[in-house]
């Protein structure tokens, strides 16, 4: 497969160049950065600790499209919707896991998955989907007696919140439930919010250090607690279940696929 990455230069990118040109099977054709990065011309390689592998990040995602069986993205979602078109113009597989994707920034993903195989999670790590599946089950058992909370914690340079996994999980209570979560869903409490409302899906985000990814789903009734947790302790295990992913694609047809698919759960 040949692999380019968009967002080389940054924490995820540098983590999928290393983690591309050790994977069996898979070439980096090349990695991309916004115009005015300070990166452009510097060694793929290098910006991952690496020794030099002879390709410099550069600015033009088109080339970079047009030369890939299969770009993976870790940007920014502004950036989400001139890589969906890209990857449909140059008909290259899309891996996306840039999150806090807005409604146009999504119905644009979801438009590229009608042409080219395209690969979307809001964590590619195995245990988290292991997660997402538990969460639903024990949120079918348990009836609204137990009231679901989620709690998140990352590094202090994230800038979404909560965060796409802890949406995900979110979701997985509600499907397990049955409920809409936009109807149930609490995101922000402050001041006198007065008692909680029962069916709620809570939502809390903690933000600070280097913390990679915390990820609690509590189930609270009268007497007792279950709490399903998953800590994530190296980026390194996203990038290599993206770059697990760029490889699954391998003559996948047209279509929206999750992690879930990836792993065959
Ligand atoms: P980062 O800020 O370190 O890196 C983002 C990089 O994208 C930067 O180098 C930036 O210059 C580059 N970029 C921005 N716009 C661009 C454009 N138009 N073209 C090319 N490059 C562009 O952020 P990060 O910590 O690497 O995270 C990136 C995204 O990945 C975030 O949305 C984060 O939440 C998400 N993430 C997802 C998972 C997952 O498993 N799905 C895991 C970790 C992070």
């Amino acid at each position: 497969m040949k692999i380019g990455i968009v967002g080389c230069a940054g924490r995820m990118g540098r983590m999928l160049v290393a983690e591309t040109l050790v994977s069996d099977g898979c070439t980096l054709v090349g990695g991309v950065e916004h115009e005015q990065s300070p990166f452009l011309g510097v060694d793929l390689a290098s910006l991952a600790g690496l020794d030099e592998c002879g390709l410099v990040a550069g600015s033009d995602a088109g080339a970079l499209f047009s030369a890939a069986d299969v770009v993976i993205d870790f940007t920014l979602p502004q950036a989400a919707i001139g890589h969906a078109e890209a990857a449909v113009r140059h008909g290259a597989a899309l891996v996306i896991g840039t999150t806090g994707l807005g409604l146009v920034e999504q119905a644009a993903v979801e438009k590229a998955a009608q042409s080219v195989a395209v690969i979307q999670a809001a964590n590619y790590s195995v245990g988290v989907n292991l997660l997402l599946g538990l969460t639903a089950q024990v949120a079918a058992i348990l009836d609204n007696d137990y009231d679901i909370e989620i709690v998140e914690m990352h590094h202090r340079h994230k800038v979404d919140a909560p965060s796409g996994t802890a949406l995900a999980l979110g979701q997985a209570a509600a499907d397990g439930r049955g409920v809409d979560l936009e109807a149930v869903s609490e995101r922000v409490r402050d001041g006198h919010t007065g008692a909680r409302t029962p069916g709620d899906i809570g939502f809390a985000t903690l933000r600070g250090g280097d913390v990679v990814g915390e990820h609690s789903v509590i189930f609270a009734a009268d007497g007792e607690r279950i709490e399903l947790a998953h800590k994530a302790s190296s980026r390194t295990l996203f990038a290599r279940g993206a770059v697990r992913s760029a490889r699954w694609c391998e003559g996948k047809a047209a279509g929206l696929y999750s992690m879930r698919d990836v792993l065959g759960l």
